[in-house]
């Protein structure tokens, strides 16, 4: 840990915030996590990256560390690094379950995001792009996509809220909460966003499938071996033997 710090002396700094919990709420606990990272948010100008950790690390670096530690040192983007850290020996409660990074800019005390576990370290290159286009006032969506991503998100968006789900059937109602979650998960990836028809389409093209002798108890086609869930929802797919095509929305 020392020598992480000694190499990146002038781009990095990786402060050992030792928050040792010995009061049995959560409020304690979150009151001296805050004050000592809000000392450090205020008075940096660089991006700020919080690690929280949620195992022994007191004397060890931690996966999340371990996996982040040469991404963080071969970053150009000027940042600094906080670790979070809780004594074995004094365990907060409730207990973090799965470490986090959140990413903070100078002089603001809301995080401009967070991930969590192995998605934090998957995402981790990205992530310090987008949360640094971010310091300059950007929203993530701006921050991650391009213009037509941008717009992919206006439309898609204004179709969900547009649309009413009331008079659909139970199942497609089930499929179209599927689908909005597949929607929220990949724009949050910040990469490769779906092209989604509109709910009376999947609609349509699901109940088509219904009447299938292809489609399998799991919802799977046998045709193309693809989940009819996921794939009645998006607009390039298509029937593997013609029974609905492609959605275009010209
Ligand atoms: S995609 Fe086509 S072949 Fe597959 S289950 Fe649906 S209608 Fe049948």
């Amino acid at each position: 840990m020392i020598m992480w710090i000694l190499t990146r002396v002038g781009v990095l700094l990786l402060d050992q915030l030792r928050v040792v919990f010995n009061i049995n709420y959560l409020g304690g606990y979150m009151k001296k996590l805050l004050s000592n990272v809000r000392d450090v948010i205020l008075n940096e100008d660089r991006l700020i990256i919080v690690l929280v950790l949620a195992e022994d690390c007191m004397e060890h670096e931690t996966g999340l560390e371990h996996e982040l530690r040469p991404m963080v040192e071969s970053n150009e983007i000027p940042l600094r690094v906080l670790r979070v850290c809780f004594d074995a020996n004094n365990m907060p409660w409730p207990r973090p379950m799965t470490e986090c990074v959140y990413y903070f800019a100078p002089k603001k005390f809301n995080p401009l995001f967070l991930r969590t576990g192995l998605e934090a370290v998957r995402r981790f290159e990205d992530d310090i792009k987008i949360a640094s286009k971010m310091m300059d006032g950007v929203s993530y969506d701006e921050a991650s996509f391009d213009d037509e991503g941008v717009k992919l998100i206006d439309e898609t968006e204004e179709m969900f809220d547009s649309e009413s789900t009331k008079e659909l059937p139970p199942t497609t109602k089930m499929l179209r909460n599927f689908a909005k979650d597949m929607w929220k998960s990949a724009k949050s990836a910040g990469k490769g966003l779906p092209v989604l028809v509109p709910a009376e389409i999947a609609t349509e093209r699901y109940t088509i499938c219904e009447g299938c002798p292809k489609l399998t108890e799991e919802f799977r086609c046998t045709e193309c071996g693809c989940f009819m869930k996921k794939k009645t929802q998006l607009a390039q797919s298509s029937c593997p033997i013609g029974k609905w095509s492609e959605f275009n929305k010209e």
